[in-house]
Formats: structure tokens, C-alpha cells, sequence
């Protein structure tokens, strides 16, 4: 197990899992937590941290990250759940809808 990277929030950190496990490298979600005590953590020490199971893959797990990173931002309206989604998602990341264009729908 290697640590990929850190996500700003769950859902994001589930859509990246899902995206790098759909691209055959296995990859989990795990809560990242401080040493310390639960409940006493600073919520920015408490971030979901993709991992990798095999860090054998670190590098191309990267260079699809990287990639992800190119792709053009958008900004558009969930019509399933009215969720607004930004970035260079066609897929929303609160119910997984995802986004109709005219190119494939
Ligand atoms: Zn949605």
C-alpha cells in the first residue's frame, strides 16, 4: 500500500479511486488520520488520501492523475441532483450522474 494523494473531500476521493481502478489500477479510499486522538483532529488532517495497492503503479497512477489535471474545467449543473460540478468531471460527484453532451450521451 502507497499513498497516491490527497482529495478534498470524499466524494472526490471515491470518483479518483473509481477512476484509477477503472483504468486497472487497483485503489482505496482510506481516512486519513493524525496520530492523536479521533475527534481531536483538525478537519484538514482528517482529508481522504487515495491509496494504492500496489506501488508498482505509482507512477502510472501519476501520469493518469496528471492527466485528469489537463483536461479542459468545466462548470455545469447536475440535471439529476442540481449538485454544481467543477472541474474536468463528466460525472457528478455527488450522485454519479453523468454529464449529457451532444458528442455521447
Ligand atoms: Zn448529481
Amino acid at each position: 500500500m502507497k499513498r497516491l494523494l490527497q482529495a478534498p473531500n470524499l466524494a472526490l476521493a471515491t470518483l479518483w479511486a473509481d477512476m484509477l481502478s477503472g483504468a486497472g489500477i487497483a485503489a482505496s479510499v482510506q481516512r486519513a488520520y493524525a496520530s492523536g486522538i479521533a475527534g481531536q483532529i483538525p478537519p484538514d488532517q482528517a482529508l481522504p488520501e487515495v491509496w494504492l495497492d500496489d506501488e508498482d503503479q505509482m507512477d502510472r497512477a501519476q501520469t493518469l492523475m496528471r492527466e485528469l489535471d489537463d483536461l479542459p474545467q468545466r462548470h455545469w449543473i447536475c440535471s439529476a441532483c442540481g449538485e454544481t460540478v467543477d472541474g474536468p468531471f463528466e460525472q457528478c460527484w455527488n450522485c454519479g450522474a453523468l454529464w449529457v453532451t451532444g458528442r455521447c450521451a
